[in-house]
């Protein structure tokens, strides 16, 4: 099964052939031997995509941290701690993942508005390297967590540049109007009163502004504010010790349509902005490591010609991948061994009972019918780490490659699985 005819370009993942061979393997052959709909996720795709952010990096003092929520899968943060990278998590699940994949704790930061104080006191007891703080009221119990703990806490205020990522409203987080971070007038009084904390030590700086970023201006003038506000800290005599510069990457969804930032231009921007920092640089990409790395592989269920549309209907629907149904969002759906004859539009849906369950509309495909395999591309981010069981769909199988070989790193759930934890009413009283 095995064919090494695939280059690892830099900073190309290996690409997926014509053919339909995808990390040396036949995903034709794959499909035969597993039922659809199935990841598949290229462990070379994340190392080239790892290794070419650390060759653009090389020179800084810098640490990469992979931000769990994108691809959360054992095996796939198992391949992080083998290449010496680092988690990004946002609740103690996360935090309870990474350190069973063997990320040291002190590679791990943690992130999100809504850390409870449940979730804090765990990350603490574990060691992680430091929190990013999205609020006064966290900074406040995070130094009376520590103090009862008798621990030192490491945290970053996360600025809320007020920049504007150029993304979908959806995963845009670094305006004003959204959730997350702080301004930098609140950040400048948090510092002010620092030294009244003894269990905390408030020493870093971080900035995520969002997601699927295609274009390095706002990354540039998030990192210019972040940087004025570094040195304005530093003339006021507060030494930090860390600038994390969030994640944010884009990835191709369309291919020969959406031009992704290179590795180059953005440790260039970092270069420009942070390079006389001192401290290390923190940078926590998920999407960019993992998304061009994954594909959905389904199957035609059938063709139904309605009225007005002709749709072709999957095994896969929105409960195994979201992100079309929830940001409308575009991922090229390719029909692993094409038919001849004319495209057709078609409107590609999958068997869930909500009219959102569209992974696409008004599609030009070439002619398919029923049991053609489709693979939906770019899918190792956000895909399977977002799925559900909604109408009682197992969750699917996830398939690691790796030169030929392949490795189940999660197999279907049985509907045993499915049903774990529920039990009939058994009635008490509090
Ligand atoms: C989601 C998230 C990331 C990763 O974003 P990507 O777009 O997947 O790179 C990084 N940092 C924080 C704080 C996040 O919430």
């Amino acid at each position: 099964m095995a064919r090494h005819h695939m280059s690892l370009q830099q900073p190309d993942p290996p690409r997926i052939d014509a053919d339909a061979w995808f990390d040396g393997v036949d995903l034709r052959e794959l499909a035969a031997r597993y039922p659809t709909p199935f990841y598949a996720y290229s462990a070379n795709a994340i190392r080239t995509r790892i290794r070419g952010l650390q060759q653009a990096l090389a020179g800084l003092n810098y640490a990469i941290c992979y931000a769990v929520k994108a691809n959360s899968n054992l095996a796939v943060l198992q391949l992080m701690a083998a290449e010496g990278v680092g988690a990004d998590i946002v609740s103690s699940g996360e935090l309870w993942r990474s350190l069973h994949a063997g990320i040291p704790a002190q590679r791990i930061v943690f992130s999100g508005v809504g850390k409870t104080e449940q979730e804090m006191a765990e990350a603490l007891a574990a060691g992680i390297q430091r929190f990013n703080v999205e609020s006064a009221d966290e900074l406040e119990a995070l130094e009376r967590l520590a103090s009862s703990l008798h621990v030192t806490a490491h945290a970053a205020v996360r600025i809320n540049p007020d920049v504007d990522a150029l993304t979908h409203a959806k995963i845009s987080t670094g305006k004003a109007e959204n959730k997350f971070g702080v301004s930098i007038a609140e950040a400048r009084r948090w510092f002010a009163r620092a030294g009244s904390m003894h269990h905390v030590k408030l020493d870093g700086l971080h900035v995520h502004i969002g997601s699927q970023m295609l274009s390095v201006a706002p990354i540039r003038e998030a990192l210019a504010r972040v940087a004025a506000f570094w040195r304005e800290l530093e003339a006021a005599g507060h030494a930090l010790n860390s600038i994390d510069v969030g994640g944010g990457l884009g990835v191709r969804y369309r291919y020969g349509h959406d031009e992704p930032v290179t590795p180059e231009a953005y440790a260039s921007a970092i270069r420009d902005h942070l390079g006389a920092f001192k401290g290390r640089i923190l940078l926590e990409p998920g999407r960019y490591l993992v998304g061009e790395a994954g594909v959905l592989l389904t199957r035609v269920v059938r063709i139904k010609q309605g009225d007005t549309h002709r749709f072709v209907v999957l095994d896969a629907a929105m409960n195994d991948l979201l992100r079309p149904s929830l940001y409308d969002a575009w991922h090229d759906i390719v029909p692993l061994v094409p038919r001849p004859g004319p495209s057709q539009a078609c409107d590609i849906v999958g068997p869930v009972c909500e009219t959102g369950d569209t992974f696409a509309r008004g599609r030009m495909l070439p002619p398919l019918e029923a049991g053609d395999l489709v693979m939906i591309r770019t899918s190792g981010a956000y895909g399977s780490s977002m799925s559900s069981t909604y109408n009682s769909r197992p969750l699917v199988a996830e398939l690691l490659l790796d030169e030929g070989r392949h490795a189940i790193v999660r197999r279907r759930q049985t509907f045993e699985d499915m049903i774990a934890g529920e039990q009939p009413a058994r009635w008490e009283t509090v």
